[in-house]
């Protein structure tokens, strides 16, 4: 392999580009088909999961069609905050990449653009506001007029759906692109899958004529985990203590108000926790994302306002303290979870009072009843998840209509949950509910149920004299975790509603087959609830100790010398990184540096032989690198 990466910089070959570029082996799933495609200049959509190498998908026909003497590729990018780091990466590769934005100065916007229309630049990222410009669209004018106009990539696609949750007004104006330049290749991507969005994307992109590629939208290295809420803290306490202690992850909230509390507290237990949601300032805002970018082992706890674009690869975690509002929503969050493809983990915790919120916040909302459906279904699509006894994935894939077997790397297949026959228990709870009711003329809520089926004699019980109904009592044998489980199966089935300010508790039409013993309720045993107050083991040296000093540990099994080269490597690239004002995986990914603190190669030659070592990176830091691997 060395001797492709040092073959001439000028082939326009993919593979050779891939190689001697990139530093990669070979072309993943569909990226070779979709890069054939656009190299020939057809046009194509791509829908591939976060994670799936999407950029690779243009970077590499835009590196062979400049080679070839056909121009420049405009990326369409969304974000511009993000547009630094892309750009940046291209750059540490050796490939002549720029953006415009609102960020650079006149001087450097101005030498740019010269750079641009003199056709040195091979990839030109910008927004579409700025892209729909006179001044902009005269640019591409003139070098379309000149043969250099060379492919458009519009990424993100699905910000042009009004249907999707990212949508952006600006994407409706880029079908202009293509009625000015009719000859120019196009290329689509995203990653939202559903036909809907799909359809979307090719009416208002006019993609009619595009070429599909659908890839899988498995994520192999994602565990999915979903727990019961029972003390949802030290749940989270435990779970980043047994399986992510000192890795990078993101903390999903609902309210921003959570978001902080969420942070402060994980920060006095001593996990590097920050906080991000839209309600903070701008410059607070940036500083918490650049902290995770650029430093190891930051957890975020963040609402939904943070995510889209961020491309870090070794986020190894997501979790859920909040249910999100429906399995696409669920997908795309813990899609950002390991993009590089080594394990990591979506975990999520979810409980009764999770979905009565939702069921609420949809009927108290300001929707069309239409619209509103829609919501309850989705909704409920994610509760059927949430309560599954089987694989997690085959679910997640069939919502997205793709077939697959049993995956053995999600809690259900690892651990198969014990059920037991809830059918009549079911019946108690629900003819007990009837019986409030019958009796009081009005509902109760969860708390108070349970405690009637249980035969509590609390105040309210005895001010109500329910004490006094035939369903007093029968649940003794049940405990009350278990009836919790009981009665939010029961909400998410749709068989009892719950209502109201007080969230009292009514039968809907279908709990009657239930009450008469026709549907059998199957459910999971309630799992073993944690310690109370504290996260099982001690976690991490409570009161806000540092993390230890070795940070984060490698992603390959090393052996004490390669610890040591794997720290020496780190300390380098920590330097380079900030010399170069970029996130340190932009220099190198952490499994870079692992396979190269295991093989320790000891020529340029032996270097260039690395997964993620190009042509440029072995010229600029080879020598260094073999210096440090040397100590
Ligand atoms: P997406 O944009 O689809 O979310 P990226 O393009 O960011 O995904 O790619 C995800 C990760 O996979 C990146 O770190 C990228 O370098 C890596 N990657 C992509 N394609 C390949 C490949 N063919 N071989 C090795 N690594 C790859
Ligand atoms: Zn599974």
């Amino acid at each position: 392999m060395p001797t492709s990466r040092t073959a001439t910089a000028t082939s326009t070959h993919p593979v050779d580009i891939l190689q001697q570029v990139f530093g990669y082996a070979a072309f993943r799933g569909q990226q070779a088909a979709v890069v054939e495609q656009v190299v020939q200049g057809g046009d194509a959509l791509v829908l591939m999961p976060t994670g799936g190498g999407k950029s690779l998908c243009y970077q590499v026909p835009a590196i062979a069609r400049h080679r070839a003497g056909q121009g420049v590729t405009l990326v369409v990018s969304p974000l511009i905050a993000l547009m630094h780091d892309q750009v940046g990466a291209l750059a540490e590769a050796g490939v002549a990449a720029a953006f415009l934005n609102s960020t650079l100065e006149g001087d450097e916007a101005r030498r740019i653009e010269r750079d641009l229309l003199a056709g040195r630049l091979v990839l030109l990222y910008a927004a579409p506001e700025r892209i729909l410009t006179p001044r902009f669209l005269a640019m591409l004018d003139s070098l379309h007029e000149r043969g250099l106009l060379s492919l458009i990539a519009i990424d993100e696609a699905h910000c042009v759906s009004q249907w999707g949750h990212d949508f952006r007004e600006e994407y409706l104006g880029l079908s202009q692109l293509h009625e000015r330049f009719p000859d120019v290749p196009r290329l689509a991507l995203t990653a939202t899958a559903d036909d809907h969005t799909r359809a979307d994307i090719v009416l208002r992109l006019a993609l009619e004529d595009a070429r599909l590629f659908v890839a899988s939208f498995d994520r192999p290295n994602i565990r999915y985990q979903i727990v019961e809420k029972d003390n949802p803290r030290a749940q989270l306490l435990r779970f980043l203590h047994d399986e992510h202690e000192d890795d990078a992850g993101i903390i999903y909230c609902q309210s921003r108000k959570k978001v902080e509390e969420t942070a402060t507290w994980l920060a006095g237990e001593g996990v590097s926790a920050l906080p991000y949601h839209a309600g903070l300032d701008a410059d607070v805002r940036r500083r918490h994302q650049d902290r995770f970018l650029r430093e190891d082992g930051i957890v975020m706890v963040a609402t939904i306002a943070f995510g889209m674009g961020i491309d870090k690869p070794d986020v190894r975690f997501v979790a859920h303290l909040d249910l999100p509002k429906n399995i696409e929503g669920y997908y795309q969050e813990t899609g950002r979870a390991g993009r590089d493809g080594a394990p990591a983990t979506a975990w999520m915790a979810y409980g009764l009072a999770d979905v009565v919120n939702q069921r609420r916040m949809i009927d108290e909302g300001e929707a069309a009843e239409d619209f509103k459906r829609l919501q309850r279904a989705k909704l409920d699509a994610l509760l059927a998840l949430a309560e599954a006894h089987d694989c997690r994935r085959v679910r997640l894939l069939a919502y997205f209509g793709e077939a697959s077997k049993v995956c053995g790397n999600c809690d259900n297949c690892l651990q198969p949950p014990p059920l037991w026959d809830a059918t009549d228990a079911a019946r108690k709870a629900l003819s007990c509910i009837y019986r409030f009711h019958q009796q009081s003329g009005f509902g109760f809520g969860a708390g108070h149920l349970i405690d009637v089926l249980r035969g509590k004699l609390t105040d309210k019980v005895t001010q109500r004299g329910h004490e006094r109904l035939s369903t007093f009592g029968i649940g003794a044998d049940v405990t009350e975790q278990a009836w919790r489980s009981v009665l939010r199966q029961l909400v998410a089935l749709g068989h009892v509603r719950s209502v109201g300010e007080f969230n009292t508790l009514e039968l809907s039409d279908s709990a009657r087959a239930v009450l008469k013993g026709e549907v059998p309720v199957m459910l999971r045993v309630a799992a073993e609830a944690p310690a109370r107050g504290r996260g099982g083991k001690a976690p991490r040296g409570s009161a806000g100790s540092s993390r230890s000093a070795a940070g984060k540990p490698p992603p390959l099994p090393l052996d004490d010398a390669g610890l040591l080269r794997f720290a020496a490597l780190k300390a380098w690239r920590g330097e380079i990184a900030r010399e170069h004002k970029l996130p340190p995986y932009v220099v190198f990914h952490d499994a870079a540096l692992a396979e190269m603190a295991r093989e320790a190669p000891d020529s340029l030659d032996a270097l260039a032989g690395i997964s993620g070592v190009g042509a440029k990176k072995l010229e600029a830091y080879g020598p260094e690198i073999l210096r440090v691997l040397q100590g």
